[in-house]
């Protein structure tokens, strides 16, 4: 397939058209470099640099394009609670942007990224598709409207589209890994203990009610989350709009990935108690049953291997 990869300089729009680009599509990359990184851009693939508004359409317009994996989005929680009208403007109306393009260019199918956020504080564990869907920051609205939109034009224009919702990704493939100039995941923030670059982590909350009083994720390896694109792009059907969740269907705690990587990296990683972040809540798990019924996904690289990935491509 000819495919347009919006966000294919950011962390997990590199590693997915590094996939796609390995199974034999032809990949144009669109990205605004706002946050991406020109040399993450996977090799054998073509580069645009712009945003969705500029240049969507004109990419689109060149023709013979099968379909969309839309990534590009702003995605730091803390920032869009600060700065909702950016969050607004850039996730949803850029979407728009994009998603008109496509409209006038004939291209109907689109998998697009997702997030476990839309669905805010969980009144269950694990999390089906059918949970109610109520955000608590801005980043998960735009997110929640961007899946609203993907309905209606698969409604009213025949998209096929599918939304991938995902919940904690980490690790790498080779050369494309995590590298955001703020960084506030887990994962990449005990790493840089262990190359020397922090002094050391904090532990946002050891008060919650799990075993070990720290929070709950559910961890998905990023090549195992590009599966699931693959997949999701052979079953994208006109005029439908499917919904999955990409989880694991099991968390690890804060203080269970911190021991991890101490095992991987053989680094002691001091870690320090801090007070709870706002708006973490205690658990977050998804049921990942529905992708496995349907498409057959299967989660294949665990905890220990993710975090293998991520120092090798932190060193
Ligand atoms: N966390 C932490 N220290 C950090 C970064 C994250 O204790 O430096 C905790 C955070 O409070 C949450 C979990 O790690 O409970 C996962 O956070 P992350 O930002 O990686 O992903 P989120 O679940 O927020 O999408």
């Amino acid at each position: 397939m000819k495919l347009l990869v919006t966000g294919g300089a950011g962390y997990i729009g590199s590693v997915v058209g590094a996939q796609l680009v390995e199974a034999g599509h032809e990949v144009v990359v669109l990205d605004d470099l706002s946050t991406g990184h020109a040399d993450a851009v996977p090799e054998g693939a073509r580069f645009v640099q712009g945003s969705l508004r500029e240049a969507a359409y004109g990419v689109l317009a060149e023709g013979g394009f099968d379909g969309v994996v839309h990534f590009a989005a702003k995605s730091l929680v803390g920032e869009s609670v600060e700065q909702p009208a950016l969050y607004w403007d850039k996730n949803l109306g850029e979407s728009l942007a994009l998603f008109d393009a496509m409209r006038r260019t004939g291209v109907a199918k689109i998998v697009f990224s997702s997030t476990a956020a839309t669905y805010g504080e969980p009144e269950s564990t694990p999390i089906l598709e059918t949970d109610p869907t109520r955000p608590t920051n801005p980043y998960g609205a735009t997110k929640l409207a961007i899946d609203g939109v993907l309905t209606e034009y698969a409604r009213l224009h025949g998209f096929g589209a599918v939304s991938l919702r995902y919940f904690n990704v980490a690790g790498a493939l080779g050369p494309y890994g995590e590298r955001h100039t703020v960084e506030t995941h887990l994962i990449p923030n005990v790493l840089a203990v262990a190359t020397g670059a922090r002094e050391h982590v904090k532990l946002f909350g050891d008060d919650y009610p799990t075993e070990d009083g720290t929070c709950i994720r559910d961890y998905v390896h990023v090549v195992d989350l590009g599966n699931a694109h693959l997949l999701a792009l052979d079953c994208c059907t006109e005029h439908e709009h499917r919904i999955y969740n990409l989880g694991s269907g099991s968390g690890y705690s804060v203080q269970q990935v911190v021991d991890v990587c101490r095992q991987v990296t053989g680094h002691p990683i001091p870690a320090e108690i801090a007070p709870r972040r706002a708006g973490d809540p205690a658990v977050l798990i998804a049921s990942s049953e529905k992708i496995q019924a349907e498409l057959g996904w299967r989660v294949e690289r665990d905890l220990a291997t993710m975090v293998a990935d991520a120092w090798k491509f932190c060193q």
